[in-house]
């Protein structure tokens, strides 16, 4: 992709839906697409036990998780070779995310040329912490990690205990030599910026930037496919076998951005306040994805999709309306609506949600 930075938002409209009654999947054709993929599809969940989640994953956004374990991803949407995401109904059943991209490229992503799927979408219940960690760009994995991608990804909050925090970015003239000595002290947070999160922030993380979060933040997470991830320390914590886990600490070093400083989010006040307000803000914009957030109230909501859309639902509970297709949509779920899918959200209520889109070459 280039690195165009805007693109015109998604054509969004509204409309009025006379409500009839819908049912939880139904494809109004039984043949629908006669080969052609316009259908909104969604996948079987890859629930990850971490030793740092638990089990809000299944609390907070209604995942049936598979064991007493404690949980601290589920990969949503994936064509990562760690895992290939599975269609979990409809037509497209049973099919792999890289398969539909190898056969259905143009009505996946429309007039943009891709030959493979540019996003991994999670979410993420950091209980404790995750590594403090940075993550190589598109140039840099060449030589620190051959055969992936840079990494550069966004989080949005859905809730945040007290206590807990995220650091993204390092403070103001840290250089190479100062995070070397925080380092050898075992004090790497005091070359970190951090702040306290709430339910709503938005934080973009460009690859180069040290970040890590902990203390019970449960996240919805967007980023280029790869899992190029360098560890620069891990709270000198062991695993469930007494062993600390490896750390990269050369290639973490190598990997950051040291122009960048501290990283802010971008807050979305009404996400957690109890509103009647529809909202549609844009939050990210960058080569490899644009992300909005936006809130459903009453009405239905249009999109007159120009290219491949990810829905994900943070909050409340709907129907997706397609030209072949009317289902049920809840919190936690994340539906892909390929391109030039015209699609309505109508909401029971109030829907949440963050629209992830490719930005305009
Ligand atoms: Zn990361």
């Amino acid at each position: 992709m280039t690195a165009k930075m805007t693109r015109a938002r998604p054509e969004v409209s509204r409309m009025f839906c006379q409500s009839a009654f819908l049912s939880e999947y139904q494809t109004t054709d039984k043949t629908p697409n006669r080969g052609c993929m316009t259908t909104p599809i969604r996948f079987l969940p890859y629930l990850r036990p971490m030793v740092w989640g638990s089990r809000r994953l299944a609390d907070i956004l209604g995942k049936t998780l598979p064991s007493a374990s404690a949980y601290g991803e589920s990969w949503e949407v994936s064509s990562h070779p760690v895992h290939q995401s599975i269609v979990a109904e409809g037509s497209w059943a049973g099919r792999s995310l890289g398969r539909l991209v190898q056969e259905k490229a143009s009505d996946l992503f429309g007039s943009i040329s891709l030959n493979e799927f540019p996003w991994l979408i999670k979410f993420i219940d950091a209980d404790d912490w995750l590594s403090v960690q940075v993550h190589p760009d598109d140039e840099k994995v060449k030589t620190l990690w051959p055969g992936e991608r840079g990494k550069t990804e966004a989080w949005f909050v859905i809730a945040a205990e007290a206590g807990s925090r995220i650091y993204a970015g390092l403070l103001d003239g840290v250089a190479e030599k100062d995070l070397r000595a925080a380092l050898a002290d075992g004090e790497v947070t005091r070359c970190l910026h951090s702040f306290t999160p709430q339910a709503g922030d938005c934080l973009f993380l460009p690859a180069g930037t040290v970040h890590a979060v902990g203390g019970g933040v449960v996240i919805a997470e967007v980023q280029q496919t790869s899992d190029a991830t360098f560890r620069l320390f891990d709270w000198n914590r062991r695993d469930a076998n007494g062993q600390f886990r490896p750390l990269h600490i050369e290639q973490a070093l190598a990997s950051i951005d040291w122009t960048s400083g501290p990283v802010e989010a971008v807050r979305v006040p009404e996400f957690a306040a109890c509103t009647e307000t529809e909202v549609a803000r844009p939050l990210v914009r960058c080569p490899y994805f644009d992300l909005d957030y936006v809130h459903v109230v009453g009405e239905s909501w249009r999109a007159e999709s120009t290219g491949l859309h990810a829905l994900i639902v943070l909050s409340g509970s709907g129907h997706l309306l397609s030209a072949d297709l009317r289902t049920s949509v809840t919190r936690g779920q994340v539906w892909l609506v390929p391109a030039f899918s015209d699609y309505d959200i109508q909401p029971s209520g109030s829907l949440k949600l963050l629209v992830c889109s490719l930005p305009a070459k």
